[in-house]
């Protein structure tokens, strides 16, 4: 333990509740207890306390439990008090324990505290916050997976591969008499082929993680009067989008959050993708592909006649957004709903105005979205899958030298690359400015 000072935050959420928590972290803490307590607490027993100010005058009573370090949250001593919950008790004190030589907890700095004292790594730390933020029960249970380190367990497994790959390559270059033997035994080829295929395994898995945690992003799209906000009002139950039959209605990107059985879906009613010369309809398309560059999924609304057009707003985009494509208005051709895989996107026939087929839609975007992705499935943020795709490149990039040029040196030195990249993400390398954004967005008292 390195940290010398005291920090105190109120733990529970602000507004009147059953119970209130303070919690307290570091070297301050027995010395605070007992003075609350009137005597030294017992380590891990909720003793049933009266909680004075200096005067001697009743703030609260109730439970106060000590966990002596190193066995707490932060790996310090810590000390929790439930009382009743009022702001005004809790601020009280919150204020004594001030007094007392504690000061304020910065938002996160309880899990920062526990990922400087290897209690967690940092991917862990992200996944306590995760799980407070859940907004759907799968996105809850992946981050408590990623909580228990689940994720990171992977990550150090690649870590502890690549490093002996390393180890191997960095043999061969001190023996450089014998270099070209070295790098030429198969077992080189061999260990790296199977790090990029673990690699690509986890990236897959992270990225459904990223989806868990944050909702599957499905933009909208298609021209004016497709039906797009009438399919959002659908899948949203609500009235939210403005529906019209004047082409061109929906100017703003409309966002919707929903859960389709505990799966979460953000989804966004873009404007018509269509050459305009009204400005403010211009600004709405630009908006609309900002909105497909971030989307998981590209919802391509159109109807039997337009779609083979239709399927030119799909084209330019990148390889990893998903395609699903809806033959809209369906009652208005008496054909059937019915879905079908094509190639590189799924087809659904249905009608938004009707709800005719949509459950099949409904179906496809859970699917995406991670549900059923099995017990194993953890959350993860965007800024790990951006860290293992530069692995990736690092270990492809290593291939190619290895067997265009047989570089030992610079195989090596992108080995070395990947490690670092991969150990951004458990806090092995990591610069204080990313700690300190990533401590800076949990809420104070975690
Ligand atoms: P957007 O411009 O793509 O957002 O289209 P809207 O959702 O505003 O719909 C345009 C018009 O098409 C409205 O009059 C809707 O009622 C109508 N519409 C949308 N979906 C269907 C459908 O499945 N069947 C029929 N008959 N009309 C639809
Ligand atoms: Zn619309």
């Amino acid at each position: 333990m390195t940290t010398t000072d005291t920090i105190a935050a109120i733990a529970s959420a602000p507004g009147a509740a059953g119970v209130g928590v303070l919690r307290v972290s570091g070297p301050a803490v027995p010395a605070i207890a007992e003075v609350l307590l009137g005597r030294a607490p017992q380590p891990r027993h909720a003793h049933f306390a009266a909680f004075r100010d200096g005067d001697g005058e009743l703030i609260d009573r109730g439970l106060l439990l000590y966990f002596p370090a190193p066995a707490s949250y932060t790996g310090e001593h810590v000390l929790e008090l439930q009382g009743h919950g009022s702001a005004v008790l809790l601020d009280a004190l919150l204020r004594r324990i001030g007094v007392l030589g504690a000061r304020l907890a910065r938002p996160g700095e309880f899990t920062e505290r526990a990922f400087l004292n290897g209690k967690l790594d940092l991917a862990q730390a992200e996944a306590v916050a995760d799980l407070i933020a859940a907004r759907s029960h799968a996105g809850a249970r992946a981050a408590l997976r990623s909580m228990e380190g689940v994720f990171s367990r992977k990550v150090d497994a690649l870590q502890d591969a690549l490093i002996a790959l390393r180890v191997h390559i960095e043999a061969a270059i001190d023996f450089p008499e014998e270099e070209i033997d070295f790098l030429a035994d198969p077992l080189i080829n061999e260990q790296l082929q199977r790090l990029r295929e673990q690699l690509a395994e986890l990236l897959r898995e992270a990225q459904r993680g990223v989806r868990l945690n944050d909702g599957l992003r499905v933009a909208i799209i298609g021209r004016p009067n497709a039906g797009k906000s009438s399919l959002l009002n659908a899948l949203a139950g609500s009235d939210r989008a403005i529906v019209t039959d004047i082409a061109g209605t929906t100017r703003d990107v409309l966002r919707e959050q929903l859960s389709l059985d505990g799966i979460a879906l953000e989804l966004a009613d873009t404007a018509g993708l269509r050459e305009t010369d009204d400005p403010v309809e211009r600004e709405g398309v630009r908006r609309a592909h900002g909105e497909l560059a971030r989307a998981d999924v590209a919802l391509l609304v159109t109807d039997a006649q337009q779609a083979e057009h239709d399927l030119a707003l799909l084209a330019d985009l990148p390889a990893s957004v998903e395609r699903l494509v809806l033959i809209n208005k369906i009652d208005l051709e008496h054909a059937s709903a019915r879905y079908e895989s094509r190639d590189d996107s799924i087809w659904v026939w249905a009608s938004a105005k009707t709800g005719v087929g949509l459950d099949a839609l409904r179906e496809h975007l859970k699917q995406l979205a991670g549900a059923g992705s099995g017990e194993g499935a953890f959350s993860a943020r965007r800024r790990h899958v951006l860290a293992l795709e530069q692995v990736a490149l690092h270990l492809d990039r290593a291939d190619h030298v290895l067997r265009a040029t047989r570089a030992g040196e610079l195989a090596a030195e992108e080995l070395r690359q990947g490690q670092q990249a991969l150990g951004e993400i458990t806090g092995n390398y990591t610069s204080d400015d990313l700690l300190g954004a990533i401590f800076s967005s949990f809420c104070i008292g975690k």
